[in-house]
């Protein structure tokens, strides 16, 4: 059984991102990456080898608008959480046309006819307190449940995810007791 919501795997092929580099960062070439989470419909992140994030994009088959939902899974896996601002979430429409023949044809098949929704979040590079660059990253460890994300400076030399360092932190408490 298909979760309601889902994207059919023809429309996934459809909608799977361009390539590009990263901007203003490190200029090698993007991956997007499909996350696993609990919402019905499927996450890409779209990340630089480094992990910084250049969108994420929220795709669901579906007439209602699912920002709310993106939101609220967004800040379970945001550090700080208030880095996931309402204003950064932006829904948008893809209908047949734009996505080729084949998911053309399928969404006129659907009755009723809906378009997928698309709900990007992108966090631009902003400035900490002291005045340094800050730049959205993300950890996809496998380890991890969900995708971790985090503030940290573009030339930060050391990997500064949360769950990475609170497990770190354990292991080395654990070694030293
Ligand atoms: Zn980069
Ligand atoms: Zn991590």
């Amino acid at each position: 059984m298909k979760r309601r919501g889902a994207v059919p795997r023809v429309l996934l092929a459809a909608l799977a991102s361009p390539g590009g580099t990263c901007y203003r960062h490190c200029n090698r070439p993007i991956r997007t990456r499909r996350v696993p989470s609990r919402l019905p419909g499927a996450l890409f992140v779209r990340a630089c080898p480094s992990g910084v994030v250049s969108v994420s994009v929220y795709f669901e088959w579906t007439r209602r608008d699912p920002s709310r939902s993106l939101q609220s899974a967004l800040e379970r896996w945001t550090t700080p959480r208030s880095l996931v601002r309402w204003r950064d979430l932006r829904l948008a429409t893809r209908h047949g046309p734009e996505l080729g023949r084949t998911a053309e044809r399928f969404l006129a098949s659907a009755h009723p006819g809906r378009g997928v929704r698309a709900v990007y979040w992108r966090v631009y590079p902003f400035r900490a307190r002291d005045g340094t660059e800050r730049r959205l990253f993300v950890c996809l460890r496998r380890s991890h449940p969900h995708p971790v994300f985090f503030a940290a400076s573009p030339q930060a030399t050391k990997w500064e995810c949360p769950t990475c360092s609170r497990r770190q932190a354990r292991r080395t408490l654990r070694s030293s007791g």
